[in-house]
């Protein structure tokens, strides 16, 4: 068979720890051919192109400094041209640009491609909410799969064990997914069920914040577990009540309870959640003044789920994912996010 040409959509701290992965297994791989194209939204850095940068010192140093990129991994500033020949599509952009990828990418890609989504976030639509490769998979008339676990970028670019969830429908991908990303330190399971793999990925953030503030407001360990414990029967309540087929097991992958500990622990949606409450600066001034350019999707996505819950009158169902929407855009008090805790059903 033809061997398989990869293409990343995005560079940004974890598009740049995944290319690393990709960019040395594909070396080892007879799937696939050796150069790795990485789509990178141009910008100046220090007076430079960043994809000039990044195709001589083969590192991304504003996203990802101080970890080196395998040479084969070459970026490209131009999205169409980076995808037009790839037949395996790897998209990792904060969910706030999907619909403008999606919309130049439309009828420019290979007859036979597939993608997979490392998206954590989702999408409002008037059927209501929408996992990202959903959205990716109709946009581009593609299969689409999804690739979610506990992966804070800079651990996994330093090459510290991690578990991570590849949710996909068609088994007969699974081997060319696993030989795609699977490595020493990243470990690969693959499930069947994708909306509950990406629910997870979206949902968690949201959850994050609700830790940052525990942080913010000086309580502990045991406090903190109980966002997570709560926020985790809130995530399985909002994924059965709005999908099919979702199973059970699935919140026991790395995708679900792991993702939601080291994110509540390690995220950046915690230290942003944690300086809003304690500087009271906006959300957007200290996403700019705090990530350099990296984006958060905690906030955005408690506020979706809130659109949502409310459309539907079933917000007192889910009283921590009202309450991190209610801190972050309603002025509410954080302190009452304990009262929450202690009136959760
Ligand atoms: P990031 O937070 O580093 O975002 C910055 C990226 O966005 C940069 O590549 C930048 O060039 C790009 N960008 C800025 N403006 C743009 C525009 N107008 N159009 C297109 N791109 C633009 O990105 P990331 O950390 O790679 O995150 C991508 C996804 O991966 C997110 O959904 C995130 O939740 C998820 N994720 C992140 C981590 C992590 O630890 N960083 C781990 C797992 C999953
Ligand atoms: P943050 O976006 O909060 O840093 O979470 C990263 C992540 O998804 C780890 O798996």
């Amino acid at each position: 068979a033809a061997m398989r040409r990869v293409c990343l959509v995005g560079s940004g701290n974890w598009g740049s720890a995944i290319a690393k992965i990709i960019g040395n297994n594909v070396m080892k791989s007879k799937l696939f051919e050796k150069t790795v194209n990485m789509y990178v939204y141009e910008e100046m850095v220090d007076g430079q192109k960043l994809t000039d940068i990044i195709n001589k010192r083969h590192e991304n140093v504003k996203y990802l400094p101080g970890v080196q990129l395998p040479s084969n991994v070459v970026a490209i500033p131009s999205l169409v041209d980076a995808c037009k020949d790839a037949n395996v599509l790897v998209f990792v952009i904060p969910h706030q640009f999907v619909d403008r990828i999606c919309n130049q990418l439309k009828g420019n890609l290979a007859p036979d491609a597939v993608g997979v989504s490392l998206i954590k976030g989702l999408s409002q639509s008037s059927v209501g909410i929408e996992n990202m490769s959903d959205i990716i998979g109709q946009q581009l008339d593609i299969n689409c799969s999804a690739l979610m676990g506990a992966n804070i970028a800079h651990e996994v670019a330093d090459e510290q064990f991690c578990e991570s969830t590849i949710g996909c429908t068609e088994e007969t991908l699974w081997p060319m997914w696993k030989e795609l990303f699977h490595c020493s330190y990243f470990k690969i399971n693959c499930v069947r069920d994708v909306h509950t793999v990406e629910l997870c990925g979206a949902l968690k953030n949201a959850v994050a914040v609700g830790a940052g503030i525990i942080d913010a407001l000086e309580f502990g360990d045991n406090t903190k577990a109980a966002v997570i414990r709560l926020g985790l029967i809130e995530m399985r309540l909002f994924a059965k009540h709005f999908f099919s087929g979702v199973e059970e097991t699935t919140f026991f992958e790395s995708c679900g309870l792991a993702d939601l500990i080291t994110t509540c622990y390690g995220g950046r949606n915690r230290k942003v959640a944690e300086a809003f409450v304690r500087t009271g600066k906006s959300l957007e001034e200290l996403e700019a003044e705090m990530l350099n350019g990296q984006k958060l999707q905690g906030p955005h996505t408690a506020f979706q789920v809130y659109q949502l819950l409310k459309e539907k009158n079933i917000e007192k169902q889910f009283p921590l994912f009202t309450s991190v929407y209610r801190i972050c855009y309603e002025n509410e008090d954080p302190s009452h996010l304990i009262d929450t805790l202690r009136d959760h059903y």
